[in-house]
């Protein structure tokens, strides 16, 4: 999309197709009280620039990139609360094998350990199984919490906080996953889990605003 600045006719435009589109032609004109070929140079012009499409027998409607331009407070309005998912949780004394088991069987990439108050102590992705597993055969007998992440080394995200900071958190840290964690009143860095963020939430998330 271009940056044009527009005339106040087009911006009166973009305002009924925002309220009302899809809209045609025909009744944005009527609204305005102009001729549909007064009216042309206008569309053609908001149609370039990317801020409207059009579709034939359906109207004119904003084109959803721009509408999120216009509007960034969609992206800031999205919070973690509300795109979480369930978080798979297991005792961090469970053996490597069982951790496998729950991969296939709660269908995820990433376990979260808990230490015996139920609290975040670890976490365990696909290719730290995968590293336990190669030459290590002795899978039940080996306990997650000694191949899993520790804390505090876990980058958390609080329920509070955006989809949009929960994606740089993973991007700049090269992970799929977020605990989100509630924080114990027990301690500082003392962690309930309540939830998880991974890219598949965010890929979800991002193809709802086009919607
Ligand atoms: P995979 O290892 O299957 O590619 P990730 O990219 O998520 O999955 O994990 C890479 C490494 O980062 C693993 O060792 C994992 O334990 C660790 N890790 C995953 N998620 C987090 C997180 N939220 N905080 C800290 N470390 C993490």
């Amino acid at each position: 999309m271009i940056e044009i600045k527009f005339s106040k006719r087009q911006e009166d435009i973009i305002e009924i197709v925002k309220n009302d589109g899809p809209i045609t032609g025909r009744e944005i004109a009527d609204r305005l009280s102009l001729t549909r070929a007064t009216l042309r140079p206008d569309l053609a012009i908001l149609t370039m620039a990317g801020n409207l499409d059009a579709k034939p027998r359906v109207g004119y409607f904003i084109n959803p990139q721009a509408a999120i331009i216009q509007d960034p407070s969609r992206l800031s309005g999205q919070l973690v609360r509300d795109y979480k998912a369930h978080p798979i949780v297991l005792p961090k004394s469970s053996s490597v094998y069982d951790a496998i088991v729950h991969i296939f069987l709660e269908d995820v990439g990433t376990l979260y350990a808990v230490d015996e108050m139920g609290m975040l102590a670890g976490i365990v992705s696909r290719k730290d199984l995968l590293r336990a597993a190669i030459g290590n055969r002795a899978l039940e007998d080996l306990p997650i919490s000694v191949i899993m992440t520790r804390m505090p080394n876990i980058i958390t995200v609080k329920q509070e906080e955006t989809l949009y900071d929960a994606a740089t958190k993973l991007i700049r840290n090269h992970i799929d996953s977020l605990p989100v964690v509630v924080e114990s009143d027990a301690s500082e860095q003392c962690y309930e889990v309540v939830g998880r963020i991974t890219k598949t939430t965010i890929t979800k998330a991002y193809t709802e605003l086009f919607e």
